[in-house]
């Protein structure tokens, strides 16, 4: 039998953009939100994929409202 062949196409690379940096994930010390650069900030004008570097200086805390200088960087 062989049904398993299926599993593997969901772990598909995410359009294999830019790999060589690995993703980080940035924290909010206010309020403990977590900004994951794969996954961005669609709610907030961020897509997905968008680097903590070129997420705009505008963008604010879901959460709580602080600015970016106030997250810190988590290494994954
Ligand atoms: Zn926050």
């Amino acid at each position: 039998m062989e049904n398993t062949s299926a599993v593997s196409l969901e772990a598909n690379e995410v359009s294999g953009a830019s790999q060589e940096a690995s993703p980080t994930t940035w924290m909010c010390v206010l309020c403990g939100w977590v900004y994951d650069e794969e996954q961005g900030d669609p709610s907030g004008g961020v897509p997905a994929g968008t680097r903590w570097a070129d997420v705009p200086d505008t963008w604010v805390c879901p959460d709580c409202g602080v600015g970016k200088s106030e997250f810190i960087m988590m290494q994954v």
